[in-house]
């Protein structure tokens, strides 16, 4: 009698052991399966920007997040006669200017980067962008020689002042022309986190026009995976992918941006003239990459050093970035070698996807 209470009693302890286990587990789904999904995109800064959250309120956060590239674009834009960047460059060689503090900021920034890069990435690169023509209603053709070398003696970032007192900036010498492309998608990026995080968003895919920022890890807990495209493919398929798990954000992000000569290019004699000038040269740079591609924590410090990088080329680029802290890189040259700076390993957080590229280290 008593063992038989004593099996029963067991029994019904032992299924509701197993019960509460398979409840606990269920939970445990619902919750990962609870964090909802936001997606939006909107055009601004001349390019896509597609942000998604994970989590509650997503749509309120990203409304915010787009609110504030609105005023980035309203700062920064080369394009707009009236913005504040545009203000300082129509004054080159004049007085100083008054500007938003948020400016001054991203002026820091980029001269704090172009002396990073050796001057390979430089914000007073103005003077060329605009004698080639990009953006241009009549599109970009070859200048003339002379009008390269004048052009070459107007870009240098020493020349850019900046009184952080005066809460002014000031460009030397008339025909200055400061161009913040290079570095402006990735400052709104980093930016948009910013509002994100404010909004108590933890998780979070940002592209900015191919400028990227990942905020936490994917709710399913699997890496993030970060296709590169193929620099010669007219479908942007992509050669292979940097994959991003736990382990490699850096105090919970991590940015990734690509520079390519295939973003904007025309072609004249069987050469290929694109949107990324050597200040050295005043010529598109030909340093061996046709695309680098920067994983990093600082979206704005990633996406200058895309641009240097591939402007000092395979040597000198790989050299520099093996030689920062926290920062790989990834070099793709015309005959589809990579090379990964030490801290990317194939098949570990790199993947090859297309056996026509060759990965040269
Ligand atoms: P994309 O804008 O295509 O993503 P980048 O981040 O490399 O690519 O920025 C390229 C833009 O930066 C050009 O369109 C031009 O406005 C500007 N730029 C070109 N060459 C340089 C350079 N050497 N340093 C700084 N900015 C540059
Ligand atoms: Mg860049």
């Amino acid at each position: 009698m008593n063992n038989k209470i004593m099996t029963v009693i067991t029994i019904v302890i032992l299924i509701a052991v197993v019960l509460f286990g398979v409840i606990s587990q269920r939970q445990e789904q619902n919750e990962e399966l609870e964090l909802e999904e936001y997606e939006n995109t909107a055009m601004m800064l001349d390019t896509v920007n597609t942000i998604r959250t994970y989590g509650p309120g997503g749509e309120e956060a990203v409304q915010q997040a787009f609110g504030r590239l609105e005023e980035i674009e309203a700062l920064l834009d080369l394009y707009d006669e009236e913005s504040s960047l545009n203000r300082i460059n129509q004054n080159a060689g004049g007085e100083a200017v008054e500007v938003e503090a948020e400016l001054l900021e991203v002026l820091e920034l980029a001269k704090e980067f172009a002396a990073e890069n050796q001057g390979a990435f430089d914000p007073t690169i103005g003077a060329l962008t605009l004698l080639w023509g990009w953006g241009s209603e009549e599109g970009p053709s070859i200048p003339a020689q002379e009008d390269i070398e004048q052009a070459l003696g107007l870009v240098d970032y020493n020349r850019l002042e900046i009184s952080p007192e005066e809460q002014t900036a000031r460009l030397e010498e008339e025909g200055m022309i400061l161009d913040l492309g290079a570095i402006a998608k990735g400052y709104a990026g980093d930016e948009a986190v910013e509002v994100l995080l404010e909004k108590g968003i933890e998780r979070a895919f940002v592209n900015l026009g191919g400028n990227i920022v990942l905020l936490g890890t994917k709710p399913d807990e699997t890496p993030w995976r970060i296709g590169i495209q193929n620099p010669r493919s007219d479908r942007g398929s992509a050669m292979g992918s940097v994959d991003i798990g736990e382990e490699d954000l850096i105090n919970g992000q991590i940015a990734v941006a690509t520079s390519g000569d295939y973003e904007r290019y025309f072609e004249d004699n069987d050469t290929r003239y694109h949107h990324i000038i050597d200040p050295e040269t005043g010529y598109p740079a030909e340093g061996g990459a046709v695309s680098t591609t920067v994983v990093s924590e600082n979206p704005s410090r990633t996406d200058a050093l895309s641009t240097g990088l591939f402007v000092l080329g395979l040597e000198r680029g790989l050299e520099l970035a093996e030689s920062l802290e926290g920062v790989e890189a990834v070099f793709i040259t015309e005959d589809k070698e990579v090379y990964l700076t030490s801290g990317l390993e194939v098949d570990e957080n790199f993947q090859l996807m297309d056996d026509e590229f060759i990965i040269v280290n």
